[in-house]
């Protein structure tokens, strides 16, 4: 078995596609011939060279048997919900996850008599308490926005198993960088390709990966939802994925340095970072992490509305993942439409800012936050 680098770059391509080429060619056909061969290729079959070849990367950096490639990372996490889940089921979901999947079980999971429960807390015992004999699912997301909670995959995927769940790790921010969760024990991954997975800001996509039992009710919800990659994007996707790595690790050390910087900072209150020893998740992180990625926040002394508008390299902007540095405040995006009260009882409070830590240099970064805390 090759090292995740080379996985990243190797991992997937089929080199008997064309004459020779190094890269897989982008198949932009609709069409495909059915006299010769078994398979029936369509794009929203999720069955083209592009899809096949892009998935089997994927499944190969998160060490799964199967992936599939979706248009969003929300048509990732439908396909699964529909996949698995029907009319009386109970699932049991992280009260911290992004902030879509309390959308979707309001406007479409209750509306197919779907029960969920949005636990507080990252124990086992927490929730171990709501569990319910219709409990079907576990829904987890690690490390968490925006505070960077970090759940303990292993005795999760544990409890899971004693009580007949499909366990559920939404990995977009730990990319398989840094956490592999199949390799805990955990039946499904999946992610936010539009984050990490890309990289560079420009292409939206999700991914699931899971063993191909698993996936076969996946596969049945997902070609009917209709969330397909087309053949040009799932090429750009390919390609992002070759460089995962070298992002990845740049972004957990450029991270730490700054994690590290602003804790020292005067005008900083509180610095949230799994690799840091002050966090309350650092013993569980060093245990399943082997970086601990590129996203972190702090809470300023003072108005943290000016810190956002005197960078210079740092902008202010939405989403996350990127080779550059971008940053928000959560009381302003993720958690706008979070009640005052319930914000600030999750630790949300109005001078938090969460940083997506780029590929820049660190030293850049550091200056460039100084400069701008130094209005405040
Ligand atoms: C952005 C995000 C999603 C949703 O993905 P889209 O690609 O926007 O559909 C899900 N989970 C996490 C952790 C995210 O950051």
């Amino acid at each position: 078995m090759f090292k995740i680098s080379t996985v990243a770059v190797h991992g997937g391509t089929d080199r008997d596609l064309s004459a020779g080429a190094v890269t897989t060619p982008v198949f932009s056909s609709t069409s495909f011939r059915y006299l010769n061969e078994g398979d029936m290729p369509y794009p929203r079959y999720l069955n083209t060279p592009n899809h096949k070849v892009t998935a089997a990367k994927i499944a190969a950096l998160e060490r799964g048997e199967k992936a599939l490639v979706f248009a969003s990372g929300l048509a990732a996490i439908s396909a699964v919900f529909m996949g698995h889940l029907k009319p009386g089921n109970h699932i049991l979901v992280q009260a911290d996850v992004y902030g879509g999947i309390f959308h979707l079980a309001d406007s479409v999971l209750k509306k197919f008599g779907i029960e969920i429960t949005f636990v507080r807390g990252h124990k086992v015992e927490d929730f171990r308490e709501q569990l319910k004999p219709n409990t079907k699912m576990l829904y987890l997301e690690s490390p968490s926005n925006p505070l960077l909670s970090v759940v303990n995959l292993r005795g999760m995927a544990a409890f899971a198993k004693e009580n007949n769940l499909i366990s559920v790790v939404d990995n977009t921010f730990a990319t398989p960088v840094n956490q592999q969760p199949l390799l805990l024990d955990i039946d499904i991954v999946l992610h936010s390709g539009t984050k990490y997975l890309s990289g560079h800001s420009d292409l939206m996509c999700g991914v699931v990966v899971t063993s191909e039992m698993m996936m076969e009710h996946i596969y049945e919800a997902a070609i009917m939802l209709g969330g397909t990659l087309p053949a040009t994007e799932l090429a750009l996707l390919e390609r992002s994925l070759k460089t995962l790595v070298l992002r990845v690790e740049k972004q957990n050390s450029n991270a730490l340095t700054v994690a590290r910087f602003l804790e020292r900072h005067p005008k900083i209150e509180k610095v949230n970072y799994p690799g840091l020893e002050s966090h309350p998740s650092f013993r569980v992180a060093s245990g399943q992490m082997k970086g601990f990625g590129g996203m972190l926040s702090f809470t300023v002394k003072g108005d943290a509305s000016i810190v956002l508008k005197n960078t210079e390299l740092i902008q202010p902007a939405l989403s996350l993942g990127g080779v550059e540095s971008i940053f928000c405040m959560p009381v302003h995006t993720s958690h706008l439409r979070v009640p005052a009260e319930e914000r600030e009882a999750m630790g949300i409070t109005d001078n938090l800012i969460r940083l997506s830590v780029g590929i820049e240099d660190a030293d850049d970064i550091c200056t460039d936050l100084n400069n701008s805390l130094a209005l405040v």
